[in-house]
Parts: structure tokens; C-alpha cells; sequence
């Protein structure tokens, strides 16, 4: 029987830490605002929108809404952003992913001041990360190292194998784990041999946006087990990427889908944003 990691659990205990510390910062008059930006009216992304707006309210921040048509240019958002990033009070700018076909998604994370970057999708933020250097974390990856670390699981030392090398989860990652001393293998679509990777790693950590692709026959006995997939099974109930009901008697850890690795990102976007205030 796997020890279930909560996410739920973890991330509220994260939130109730920023509460107290965005109070103590009010205390000292260091104040400041999340604006969020949502380009046209994608119902997740509406779902997200609202979610990001119910945390700042719960932590104390601000939050700006700024809900633009779907026929917003690109230089329309690009001057919206110029606009925000020159607003002192304005502590962290965060537009909506995915964007309308018609507006460039690297031009827009490029457009937002390194210093407000609370998603920590800038190649500067990445760079930072990548070298060790202070700057916004990306903040799924951000949140499963807090979920590793408050469950208790040890990471130095330990063989992780990350499914998935997408730029906003599997690279970032991998970095994460390896700036925590972890011994770490990447692998993706083109990588031979999946499974006998899959069954070395101590910690599987997957990301490939495939519902209920890994089952038992890829995890060692004992493993941690961290799903990232978010998607709806034939019932229209909610799925990982894991064959949770499978891999969960050989795990010694796994993340529940929902209640897993999801809530974590809001809770590590908050921690951005407080992070941002403090450093005014
Ligand atoms: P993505 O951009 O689609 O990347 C998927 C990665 O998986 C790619 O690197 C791809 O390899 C690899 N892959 C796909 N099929 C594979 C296979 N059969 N064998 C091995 N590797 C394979 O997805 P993403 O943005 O990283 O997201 C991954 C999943 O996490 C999605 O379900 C997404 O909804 C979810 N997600 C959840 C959260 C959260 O807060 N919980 C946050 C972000 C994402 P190639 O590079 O070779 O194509």
C-alpha cells in the first residue's frame, strides 16, 4: 500500500504559510498586485482564471482581472503588458496559456519584465533556474519539489526518471531534481526502451499528457510515483497519466489525480507572488 501524497493538503498548508507572511509584509507597507490576463473565453481557462483570483483573495494579494476579447492583437496584449510592467504596484503579470492562434506565446512571455514573472516562463527566469541563480521558479515543477520534501521522500542521491521534456513541466523538472541532487534521466517520444528506463527510477516523476498510459509494468517496487497528467476518462472523471489503481500497490508514494500535483501549481504561483512583494 503507497503512502498517498496530498496535494490538497500540502498546498493549503502552503497557502497558510503566505497568508501570515503577505500579513507581516502589509505590516512592513510592502503591498502589491497579481494581474491576470485571460484572452478570449476558453471555459479552462476561465476555470484557471477564476481558481488564481480565489487564491490571491485567500492569501491577501490583489488581483487585477483584465478579460480581453478573442480578437485582442498581439501588439494590443504586448501594450496591455508594457503598460502593466511599468506599474509599480503591479508585482506580478500573468497571461492565460494557451493564447488565440493569431498571437505569438514567445513574444507575449517574452514582452513581461523578468521581475514579474511570477509563472517563471521568461528564457531569463529559465536561465536563472538553470544556473542556480535567484529568479521565479516554474511552478508545477516548483510544487511537486515541495510535495517530495513535505511527504518526506529523500531526493539526493536517488534516480529520477521524468516523462516528458515540455518546456513549462519536463525540463524545468529535471533541473529542479538535479539542483536537489538527484541522479537524473530524461526521457520523451523518441526515447527507446521506456519501460526499462521507467523501472530504474527511485522517483518516476510523468508528464507526457497521455490519460492512464503508465501502468505496473513500468514502476520499480517501492517507487515514488508522481503524476502530472490532468485529463477526463470516458466518465468524464478526472485522470492522470498513471494507472493509478494498477501502480499504487508497488508505489511506496503516488499522487492521486485530482488532489495530486494540480493544486500544487496555484499554491507555488501564490508563493511567486509573495516572494515578488517581498523583494518589492
Ligand atoms: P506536452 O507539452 O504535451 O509534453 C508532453 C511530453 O511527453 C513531451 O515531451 C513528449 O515527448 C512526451 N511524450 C508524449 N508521449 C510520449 C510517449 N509515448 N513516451 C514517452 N514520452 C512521451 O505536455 P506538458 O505541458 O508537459 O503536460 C503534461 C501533462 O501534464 C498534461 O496532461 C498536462 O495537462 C499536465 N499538466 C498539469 C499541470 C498541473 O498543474 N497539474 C501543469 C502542467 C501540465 P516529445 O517531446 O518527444 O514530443
Amino acid at each position: 500500500m503507497a503512502k498517498i501524497i496530498d496535494g490538497k493538503m500540502i498546498s493549503q498548508q502552503i497557502k497558510d504559510e503566505l497568508k501570515e507572511k503577505a500579513a507581516k509584509l502589509k505590516e512592513q507597507g510592502k503591498t502589491g498586485a497579481l494581474a491576470v490576463i485571460q484572452v478570449g473565453e476558453d471555459p479552462a481557462s476561465s476555470v484557471y482564471v477564476r481558481n488564481k483570483k480565489n487564491a490571491c483573495a485567500y492569501i491577501g494579494i490583489e488581483s487585477l482581472a483584465y478579460e480581453l476579447p478573442n480578437e485582442t492583437t498581439e501588439a494590443e496584449l504586448l501594450a496591455l503588458i508594457d503598460e502593466l510592467n511599468g506599474k509599480s504596484q503591479v508585482k506580478g503579470i500573468l497571461v492565460q496559456l494557451p493564447l488565440p492562434g493569431h498571437i505569438s506565446e514567445d513574444a507575449v512571455i517574452r514582452a513581461i519584465s523578468p521581475k514579474k514573472d511570477v509563472d517563471g516562463f521568461h528564457p531569463q527566469s529559465v536561465g536563472a533556474m538553470t544556473i542556480g541563480e535567484p529568479g521565479f521558479l516554474s511552478c508545477t515543477p516548483a510544487g511537486i519539489i515541495q510535495l517530495l520534501k513535505r511527504s518526506g521522500v529523500e531526493i539526493a542521491g536517488k534516480h529520477c526518471v521524468i516523462i516528458g521534456r515540455s518546456n513549462i513541466v519536463g525540463k524545468p523538472m529535471a533541473l529542479l531534481m538535479l539542483r536537489e541532487n538527484a541522479t537524473v534521466t530524461i526521457t520523451h517520444s523518441k526515447t527507446s526502451n521506456l519501460q526499462e528506463i521507467c523501472r530504474q527510477a527511485d522517483i518516476l516523476i510523468v508528464a507526457m499528457g497521455r490519460p492512464q498510459f503508465i501502468g505496473a509494468e513500468y514502476v520499480k517496487e517501492g517507487a515514488v510515483v508522481i503524476d502530472v497528467g490532468i485529463h477526463r476518462d470516458a466518465n468524464k472523471k478526472l485522470c492522470g497519466d498513471v494507472k493509478y489503481t494498477e501502480v499504487e500497490p508497488i508505489a511506496s508514494a503516488i499522487t492521486p489525480v485530482p488532489g495530486g500535483v494540480g493544486p500544487m501549481t496555484i499554491a507555488m504561483l501564490m508563493n511567486n507572488c509573495v516572494q515578488s512583494i517581498e523583494e518589492g
